[in-house]
């Protein structure tokens, strides 16, 4: 499909929506927009998917320490790139497995709960689609999710 302009601000806030009952009331959402980035070239639906598995996991790692903390969705420009950061202040990823939390299927999940396909589906979606960047950065209380857009489209 083509490219469509997508504002990521509009994009995370109904994906934001969408998510509040599974958020919850002890989550506090914080959201550090950079309201004056331009649209971005994406396909609308690919990133809400983008956003709704980084926003799954942190609330579940957030859950999983006993449910309270925030969850911080920060944008800004670096460089020639827009970041959407995923912050979350639960128990992080572990060093031992940060190298196949992108692989498919991969989980630390109970079954029936993970399917191990969230980062590895995110993964094709920013990095393969749209040409932008997927990286994580964590130690306990403090773990970040990055995704990297290219703010013009690539030369066909
Ligand atoms: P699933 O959510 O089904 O387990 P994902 O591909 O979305 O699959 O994530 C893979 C694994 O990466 C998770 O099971 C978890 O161990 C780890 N992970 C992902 N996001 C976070 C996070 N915000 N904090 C801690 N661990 C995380
Ligand atoms: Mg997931």
């Amino acid at each position: 499909a083509p490219y469509r302009s997508a504002d990521v601000h509009e994009l995370l806030d109904s994906t934001l929506l969408m998510l509040s009952g599974k958020i919850g009331p002890r989550i506090k959402v914080v959201k550090e927009y950079d309201r004056t980035l331009p649209d971005v070239p994406a396909h609308p639906a690919e990133l809400n998917q983008v956003w709704t598995n980084l926003i799954d996991n942190a609330v579940s790692a957030m859950d999983s320490a006993g449910g309270e903390g925030t969850l911080t969705v920060r944008t800004a420009r670096v460089h020639d790139r827009l970041l959407v950061e995923f912050r979350d202040t639960g128990p992080g990823v572990p060093a031992e497995i940060r190298d196949r939390i992108f692989d498919p299927f991969f989980t630390t999940k109970p079954v029936g709960e993970g399917t191990g396909l969230g980062l590895d589906i995110s993964w094709r979606i920013v990095v393969n689609k749209h040409h932008g960047a997927l990286q994580v950065d964590s130690r306990p209380g403090d773990t970040r999710f990055q995704v990297l857009l290219p703010l013009t489209a690539a030369a066909p």
